[in-house]
């Protein structure tokens, strides 16, 4: 089995203010630069075939490039908070095309969660007994106008994720590249 998902990676110049951003959070367990991403879809454990399946489907996916923006940060988990997060400004090509990449992924077989998708970059992990809620939520309120410039979305990426004792670590299976012509409005 292979513990997989598809995320959006984030440019250079966009991790680098996202670590700028952690490292005014007092937390235990803030996500390594290298593992900043925009998930698209969780995929969870899926057998090799599936996986071949997968990326089949995801090969098939047609979109052209845009653009994203993040902005703002929040915690998850209400009372029990579980994760700090960097936001992210609507964008209806992101909307589409998260919902190409689950139902490729159902067609492929795989058993996506019906969640509601929520475009997000996981900033830290809490910890009940390590991280102070009350702290993190100062430091996430005084960092309520964080925004990146713009940046441009050229393909998505399949990963898989590989849990260990320091954290997961990534590894990209594979690339599906956007192309541009898919916005091109046709020539009578
Ligand atoms: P760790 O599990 O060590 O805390 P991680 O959460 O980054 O690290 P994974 O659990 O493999 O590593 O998750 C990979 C990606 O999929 C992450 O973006 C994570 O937020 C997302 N993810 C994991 N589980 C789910 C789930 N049940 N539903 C939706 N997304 C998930
Ligand atoms: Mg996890």
């Amino acid at each position: 089995m292979i513990r997989a998902f598809a995320a959006i990676a984030l440019p250079d110049s966009v991790l680098d203010a996202l670590a700028c951003a952690q490292a005014e959070l007092p937390v235990s367990r803030p996500t390594p630069e290298d593992n900043l991403h925009l998930t698209l879809v969780f995929l969870g454990d899926v057998p090799e075939v599936s996986l071949e399946e997968v990326h089949l489907a995801f090969s098939a996916i047609r979109a052209a490039p845009f653009e994203l923006v993040l902005s703002g940060m929040g915690v998850f988990g209400g009372r029990k908070p579980r994760l700090v997060y960097a936001g992210v400004d609507h964008s209806d090509p992101l909307i589409h095309l998260q919902a190409k990449l689950d139902r490729a992924a159902r067609s492929a077989g795989i058993e996506v969660e019906r969640r509601r998708f929520t475009p997000h970059v996981t900033l830290a992990y809490l910890n009940a007994k390590r991280d102070d809620p009350l702290r993190i939520e100062r430091a996430v309120a005084a960092q309520a106008g964080f925004r990146t410039a713009p940046f441009r979305v050229e393909g998505f990426g399949l990963y898989q994720s590989e849990l260990g004792k320091g954290g997961a670590r990534y590894r990209e299976l594979a690339y599906y590249a956007f192309s541009p012509s898919e916005s091109a409005v046709p020539k009578a």
